[in-house]
């Protein structure tokens, strides 16, 4: 028996082989389906595709044979991947390099071989597709063509799925950098928005109109690159696949409502007058995001406003039975033209008549897709010059019960004034956010710097609530309340974060949080959280 030689690229040729990263991998049915074609079109009862290793040959895909892998001395595919072209041995038997070849001499008692090198387009055969039959046979012109050819496409496979590998791996590495700089975009944001907006509130100091115009804008700056931020933010989500929606039970009349009241608030900018109805009885609950189903109904009311020319008229009908809510918006604007209409749920698509037009034509699709995220369907019919009407209807369970898993957003006070809180948070500029917040709604509050601390702090002193941010240098504020709810384990703690990445409720319930604000929180936020854990 003849050992094949070692070629003299072999450290070159490993390194490419290992590349695929495919070596003792599960089957896959596309490489079967190619040695079942080989063993078909060549007429053998056994069919391989062997990957040779170091020290072994691996079957990717075999037909006719159990074995995973055989040694590679004793392998034929070793010699096959000396040359280009198909290497076949028609009689083992006759050949003094094969004839006592365990391979041959016991099971599966080789006859005859022919192998097609699997060569990279960098030129390294790092295995073959071989037929193998247990009978002297020579392979016809067509077969060897067959075989070849075949070998090619395990090639292009192997190839595609390091590509799809390569693809998964960079858009992991995208989601942790958009996590990354979600927190890094939203913690300054929100700076900018809180400020401004207490700037606009304080009534203690009187700024002159120009300067308080001024002060406008920034506000009115800031929440739109907010909210742009978090647009392209979902829509990163949406596409790598890691968008999960978190359902709580929400009463139906106070959700509405609250829809009722922002839209008005918008509509009165440009004089519109808005038609609201709601079908919901009294004390009905129901299964939701929240926060998504806002987002959608927000949309949808915010384009009819922004597309309606100033004083006209804009109708939304909500209507909730046992198992379905339809949410209609229409409005009397400039109308979609019906050549465009199928765009107008396409990502940065904006059919503009009007270039000063704002949005990033992200909405849309944004709406869309967190629609179909809630096996709902969406449908537009519109016309140009004649209004839009744009309705969604969602499947829902409504119910009878409610258990509190949401704070509603709330305005008045009820909580104890006296109530001690610590804030969590190493940005000096949120540490002065969070002091100015609680100083307006009355409240005194103690500041960590780091997790660290605050286990520290927690030691000597007490507090009733704790706003913890999940983004700290050292222990992050996962690991921070974990281990503060291990001290204590009725502490109670609300993250309060920049990251809409973190909102994962099962990773906050697991390390004690109890809720959960996103940054920048609002007046109403802080006092929801205040009333529900620090009640007078
Ligand atoms: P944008 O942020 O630009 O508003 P959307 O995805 O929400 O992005 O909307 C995409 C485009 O669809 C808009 O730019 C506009 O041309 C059109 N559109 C959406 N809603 C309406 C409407 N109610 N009336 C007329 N045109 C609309």
């Amino acid at each position: 028996m003849k050992v094949a030689d070692i070629p003299s690229n072999e450290k070159s040729r490993l390194e490419a082989l290992y590349r695929y990263e495919v070596l003792d991998t599960d089957m896959e049915k596309v490489f079967d389906e190619l040695t079942e074609l080989a063993s078909e079109i060549c007429d053998t009862p056994i069919a391989l595709i062997s990957l040779i290793d170091a020290d072994r040959q691996w079957f990717k895909s075999k037909v006719g044979l159990s074995a995973d892998e055989t040694h590679r001395d004793i392998a034929f595919c070793a010699h096959a991947i000396h040359q280009e072209e198909v290497f076949e041995v028609s009689d083992t038997f006759l050949d003094e390099r094969f004839k006592d070849n365990p391979l041959v001499t016991e099971s599966p008692n080789i006859r005859s071989y022919a192998g097609a090198p699997l060569i990279t387009p960098e030129g390294f055969a790092i295995g073959t597709l071989c037929a193998i039959n247990d009978k002297p046979k020579k392979l016809d012109a067509h077969q060897i063509k067959a075989l070849k050819t075949l070998g090619k496409q395990v090639v292009t496979q192997l190839q595609l799925r390091l590509k799809i590998k390569e693809v998964e791996s960079a858009n992991e590495r995208k989601t942790d950098f958009l996590s990354n700089l979600s927190h890094e975009l939203r913690t300054p944001l929100n700076a900018i928005v809180s400020f401004s907006k207490l700037m606009i509130d304080d009534k203690t100091f009187d700024l002159p109109d120009k300067q308080k115009q001024y002060l406008k804008h920034l506000d009115y700056s800031g929440r739109r690159l907010l909210s742009l931020v978090n647009s392209v933010l979902d829509l990163n989500k949406i596409e790598s696949g890691n968008f999960t929606l978190e359902y709580t039970s929400i009463h139906a009349k106070t959700f509405f409502e609250s829809i009722h009241s922002i839209t008005k608030t918008l509509a009165a900018k440009k004089s519109l007058v808005v038609n609201f109805s709601c079908e919901t009885n009294e004390n009905e609950y129901f299964q939701t995001d929240e926060t998504r189903l806002s987002q959608i109904i927000l949309n949808l009311v915010s384009n009819a406003i922004k597309f309606s020319p100033n004083e006209q008229t804009i109708d939304i009908k909500i209507k909730l039975s046992s198992a379905i809510l339809v949410v209609a918006v229409r409005d009397e604007g400039i109308g979609i033209a019906k050549k465009d209409l199928h765009l107008i749920f396409e990502k940065f698509q904006q059919v503009r008549p009007n270039e000063n037009q704002e949005g990033s034509g992200l909405g849309l699709m944004i709406t869309k897709s967190l629609v179909e995220h809630m096996h709902g369907s969406i449908k537009l019919s519109s016309k140009l010059g004649q209004g839009s009407l744009f309705k969604v209807k969602l499947p829902i369970c409504t119910e009878n019960t409610f258990q509190q898993t949401d704070i509603p957003s709330q305005t008045q006070h009820t909580f104890n004034p006296n109530a001690k809180i610590l804030v969590v948070e190493d940005n000096l500029i949120n540490q002065e956010v969070a002091k100015a917040m609680f100083h307006t709604i009355g409240i005194s509050i103690s500041v960590c710097g780091s997790g660290e601390d605050a286990i520290k702090k927690l030691k000597s002193d007490y507090f009733d609530l704790i706003f913890m941010d999940l983004h700290l240098p050292g222990i992050d504020g996962f690991e921070t309340s974990k281990k503060i709810t291990s001290m204590d384990p009725d502490q109670k703690i609300v993250a309060l974060t920049a990251d809409v990445f973190s909102k994962a409720d099962s990773k906050l319930a697991r390390n004690g949080i109890q809720a959960y604000i996103s940054k920048p929180a609002s007046e109403s936020d802080l006092i929801s959280v205040l009333n529900k854990y620090c009640p007078n």
